[in-house]
C-alpha cells in the first residue's frame, strides 16, 4: 500500500499556505476582488517541486484553473477535484487568511471548504510522484468558480477525459454517491394600472402573484416533500424573491417572483417545469414564467468500480466501510457525471462553511488523503476498467 511519502508537518504547512492567499470568488465578492491566479500559480509551483506536471489553464482572463498529472498513461485515468475558489469573508469573526490551529482545528476562509481538500489532491499526486512507475494517470482538476457558476468545472470536462473522478469537499469522510440538482424560474403575472381609488378600473398584479405563491407552497407541501428519493431526501420548492407595484396609491401593473425547484435523481427536468407551470396556469392565465438557469443532481451507480477502490482503500485503512450518503446541496460532482465520468465524493471533516468561524479538522485530512492515495493506487491497477478504456 502507497501511503503519504512525506511528514504530516508539510501538508499542514501547505494547507496553511493555500489559506494564506486569498482566493475569494471575485463574481460573489467583487468588492474583495482577490486575484485567483496567485493561488493558482501556488499550487503549479508546489506541484512542479514534488514532480507533478501541471500548469495553468485559463478559462477567462484572470479566472484559472490548473491541470496537474502523475503516471505514465498507459492505464485507467482517475480525475481528483477541488476548487480554488472561496465565499467572501463579510460577517467573519476569526482572521480569514491567517490560519489558527487549536488542537487538530486549522481556522480560516476556505479552510474546510475546500483548501483542506486541495492539499489533500496536492499531496496525493506528490505521493505517487515520489512512489514513482505509476501506470495510468492520476490527473488534478483544480477549479476555479465553483461557488457561483462553475465554470472551472464547466471548461474542465470540455478539455480532459477520465475513467473516473473523486472530488474531496468536506463530508466526515462519509463516501457522497448522490445529490440533488436545482432549477430557477421567474414568474410574472401582469395587472391593470389605475388609481387607487378605481377599484371598477384596477386589476393587482400583485393580488394574483399571491393566489400564485400559495398555489405553489401546496405543491410544495403536499406533493413534493412526498416524493422522496433514496439518499437525498425529498423535492422542494420555495418563493426565493419578489417585487411588484408602482406607488402606493396605483393598482400594480405587475409582480415578479424568483422561484427554486429543488430536484432529484430520478426526476426529468421537461416534467419538473410542466408540473410547476400547470399550477400557476390554473390560478393566473396570464402570468408568464421563464426557466433561466439549472444544474443537474447526481447519481453514481453502485456497481461503478470507483466505489468499490475508495471503499476498499476506506477499509483497508479504518476497518469498516464507509457510510454512502447523498446531498440537498449541489457539487461539481454533477459535472463530471454529466460529462460521463463516474464521481463520487470523500472529504475530509469540519464546520463553518460560508459562515462566520470556519474551520477544518487536520487529522481527517491525512486519514482522506491516504484513502486517494491507496484508492487511485488500486484504481489504476484495475485491470476491468483499463479493458473499459
Ligand atoms: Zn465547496
Amino acid at each position: 500500500m502507497i501511503l503519504l511519502t512525506f511528514p504530516k508537518s508539510n501538508i499542514l504547512e501547505l494547507l496553511r499556505e493555500l489559506i494564506r492567499i486569498p482566493s475569494v470568488n471575485p463574481t460573489l465578492a467583487p468588492e474583495e476582488g482577490h486575484n485567483e491566479v496567485k493561488i493558482a500559480e501556488f499550487v503549479v509551483d508546489w506541484l512542479r517541486k514534488h514532480n507533478v506536471d501541471a500548469r495553468i489553464e485559463f478559462v477567462e482572463p484572470g479566472r484559472p484553473n490548473v491541470f496537474a498529472e502523475v503516471g505514465d498513461g498507459e492505464g485507467p485515468t482517475l480525475c481528483l477535484c477541488a476548487h480554488l475558489d472561496t465565499v467572501g469573508t463579510a460577517g467573519m469573526e476569526i482572521d480569514p487568511f491567517d490560519p489558527k490551529i487549536e488542537g487538530n482545528r486549522v481556522y480560516g476562509r476556505g479552510s474546510c471548504d475546500m483548501k483542506a481538500g486541495v492539499a489533500a489532491i496536492m499531496s496525493t499526486a506528490a505521493s505517487l510522484a515520489a512512489a514513482g512507475s505509476i501506470k495510468g494517470k492520476v490527473i488534478l482538476a483544480l477549479v476555479c468558480d465553483e461557488e457561483y457558476a462553475s465554470i472551472g468545472a464547466d471548461h474542465f470536462v470540455l478539455h480532459h477525459k477520465a475513467d473516473a473522478c473523486i472530488l474531496t469537499e468536506p463530508s466526515d469522510l462519509k463516501m457522497v454517491v448522490a445529490h440533488k440538482g436545482f432549477l430557477w424560474g421567474k414568474v410574472t403575472t401582469t395587472g391593470r394600472s389605475a388609481h387607487g381609488s378605481r377599484w371598477d378600473l384596477g386589476d393587482s398584479a400583485i393580488s394574483k402573484m399571491g393566489n400564485v405563491i400559495v398555489g405553489l407552497d401546496n405543491l410544495d407541501k403536499n406533493v413534493l416533500r412526498n416524493r422522496r428519493e433514496g439518499l437525498v431526501g425529498p423535492a422542494s420548492m420555495h418563493v426565493s424573491l419578489i417585487s411588484g407595484g408602482i406607488g402606493v396609491s396605483t393598482y400594480a401593473p405587475d409582480c415578479t417572483i424568483h422561484i427554486e425547484r429543488r430536484t432529484l435523481p430520478s426526476e426529468n427536468t421537461d416534467d419538473v417545469k410542466s408540473e410547476i407551470e400547470r399550477v400557476i396556469q390554473n390560478i393566473a392565465k396570464d402570468s408568464h414564467i421563464d426557466w433561466y438557469f439549472k444544474r443537474d443532481s447526481f447519481s453514481c451507480a453502485p456497481n461503478e468500480s470507483i466505489i468499490q477502490h475508495v471503499t476498499a482503500s476506506y477499509k483497508s485503512l479504518l476497518g469498516s466501510v464507509p457510510e454512502s450518503v447523498g446531498w440537498g446541496g449541489w457539487t461539481d460532482a454533477a459535472i463530471f457525471q454529466q460529462a460521463g465520468i463516474p464521481t463520487i465524493n470523500i472529504g475530509a471533516s469540519g464546520f463553518g462553511l460560508h459562515e462566520p468561524v470556519e474551520w477544518i479538522d487536520f487529522e481527517t485530512v491525512l486519514i482522506n488523503t491516504n484513502i486517494l492515495i491507496n484508492a487511485a493506487t488500486t484504481f489504476l491497477q484495475d485491470k476491468k476498467v483499463a479493458k473499459e478504456v
